[in-house]
């Protein structure tokens, strides 16, 4: 505790800072926000940093070098409580869709081919959970307003969030939409995240999975009725790559496990 304010560093790794524009963009909230705590690493506020002991650190975007693997370890030994926010540092974003560990590979030589890279090197892009432990984890890309601010003070109050359980179709069902796939429209939602209060399917628009595969949702059940319903499993899993990182691997390894 600094003059009784918590020391806070919100940091960005691979990703399109998205979530640290989102936190700025609390402009109503901003000044509450710096006032109540003390903000000690934030680059995209301000190029002054700390080395300082943290109580919270939010972290962005995926590791996707070997300097972010050593920024990251630096992180999780500096800070009481480590946060993912965003869908690169939850699940490993766009950037980790790599089903091949050899794709990752061709990729890389057709972007760099030989070239020595003396900076850092890339390695292939992983959720921050694959190297340090995590307290608790916003999802979303970008996150949103109302959630951060929700997990922020719940955080700052020492009351860490539990991960959303249930898939978006359920909040869908309470706002009393009229469901997409009845109308042969495919839709994302029986196998993403809640957590948006179901936004898209609210405004007409199918969820296009931007808060990553739930966990512990009914996937085989899950599976079946987009299938009877006629949607290609293949077309969906292309869908889900865009968000789902590393986890759409093993959300697909899980749905044969109980399909058996
Ligand atoms: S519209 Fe989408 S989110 Fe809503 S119930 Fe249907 S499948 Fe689920
Ligand atoms: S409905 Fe789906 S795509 Fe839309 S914000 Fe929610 S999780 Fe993202």
């Amino acid at each position: 505790m600094n003059n009784g304010k918590l020391k806070i560093g919100i940091f960005e790794l691979t990703g399109c800072a998205g979530d640290a524009l989102l936190i700025l963009d609390c402009e109503k909230e901003l000044l509450d926000i710096f006032k109540a705590v003390d903000i000690q690493v934030f680059l995209m506020a301000s190029s002054e940093v700390t080395d300082e002991k943290l109580d919270i650190a939010l972290v962005e975007g995926s590791v996707s070098t070997e300097k972010e693997i050593e920024e990251l370890k630096d992180i999780r030994e500096r800070a009481e409580v480590v946060v993912a926010i965003g869908i690169c540092a939850t699940v490993g974003g766009i950037q980790a869709r790599f089903t091949d560990p050899k794709e990752w590979e061709n990729k890389y030589k057709e972007v760099y081919g030989d070239i020595e890279m003396t900076h850092t090197k890339a390695v292939p892009s992983k959720p921050i959970d694959a190297y340090i432990t995590v307290d608790t984890y916003l999802p979303g890309c970008p996150i949103g307003k109302d959630q951060f601010l929700n997990l922020f003070t719940r955080v700052v109050k020492g009351n860490l969030p539990e991960r959303y359980p249930r898939p978006v179709c359920v909040t869908c069902k309470y706002n009393e939409n009229d469901c997409l796939l009845n109308k042969g429209i495919a839709c994302l939602g029986p196998l993403t995240e809640d957590g948006c209060g179901s936004i898209c399917p609210n405004h007409n628009v199918p969820c296009f999975g931007c808060w990553g595969p739930v966990e512990g949702a009914n996937l085989t059940s899950e599976y079946h009725l987009l299938q009877e319903k006629g949607f290609d499993i293949e077309a969906i899993k292309k869908q889900m790559a865009n968000y789902s990182g590393t986890k759409l691997v093993e959300f697909f390894k899980q749905l044969k496990k109980e399909s058996k």
